[in-house]
């Protein structure tokens, strides 16, 4: 091979390397083929949507791992045993697999801990829980937390309080409660906004987020986190 031609293929190998990795999906726990290959095309599925819909490159390597029981998952997770999964520093831990499927929620849990990796890369680890969750269950269209009784419109931090009740009910109608706010503001400012406002909170900044709010009458909800 001539070295012009040996140089194209590094070029290649290295950018065809480059992309694979970009959306390599690790799969740790028991998982057996058929459902292996399921939890993949999910997971691509919602990356493809997510990435079109915000408009966005997704470029986070996930691992996702399925906890040997209840008590695995709460000792990785600390989360509640009515939750599907939990994403953290590109990782998605979930419940057995087995649980999923009886409970019939392995693709809607998937696809809203997809909808949190996609949205922290975004606008980083430190955007405010009450936005990021709002957007996860309309981004993965999760109508078990739609259809809750939501409650009164109130603070965005009450409701974040409310995620961390032990009622069930209470948690849920708080979910719905985040998924209206966020459907508000899709609505009224569009994607390619939000997108702009989630890049300008990883730079620390929550003016167009501040301004969207005032445009959907909600700035009135919104408090600054301490220090921002
Ligand atoms: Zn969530």
């Amino acid at each position: 091979m001539r070295p012009a031609a040996q140089f194209c293929f590094v070029l290649f190998l290295f950018r065809f390397l480059l992309l694979a990795s970009d959306h390599t999906t690790i799969i740790e726990g028991e998982c057996p083929e058929p459902e292996r290959e399921t939890v993949i095309r999910i997971v691509e599925a919602q990356e493809e949507l997510l990435a079109k819909t915000l408009q966005t490159e997704f470029g986070i390597p996930l691992r996702i791992v399925f906890c040997r029981d209840l008590a695995d998952f709460r000792n990785r997770t600390g989360a509640r045993i009515w939750h599907g999964g939990q994403y953290s520093h590109g990782i998605i831990t979930l419940q057995r697999l087995t649980v999923l499927q009886e409970q019939g929620i392995l693709e809607t849990t998937l696809r809203h801990e997809v909808a949190h990796a996609m949205l922290e890369s975004l606008a980083g680890p430190k955007a405010p829980r009450w936005l990021m969750e709002g957007l996860a269950v309309i981004l993965s269209e999760d109508l078990s937390l739609m259809a809750a009784d939501a409650s009164q419109a109130c603070s965005f931090s009450r409701l974040e309080e409310e995620l961390h009740s032990s009622d069930r009910g209470r948690v849920q109608a708080a979910y719905s409660r985040l998924a209206i706010n966020a459907r508000n503001l899709v609505d009224h400012c569009g994607w390619l906004r939000l997108h702009q406002a989630l890049s300008a909170l990883h730079r620390g900044v929550d003016t167009p987020l501040q301004t969207m709010l005032g445009e959907c009458g909600m700035l009135e909800f919104y408090s600054r986190p301490p220090g921002g």
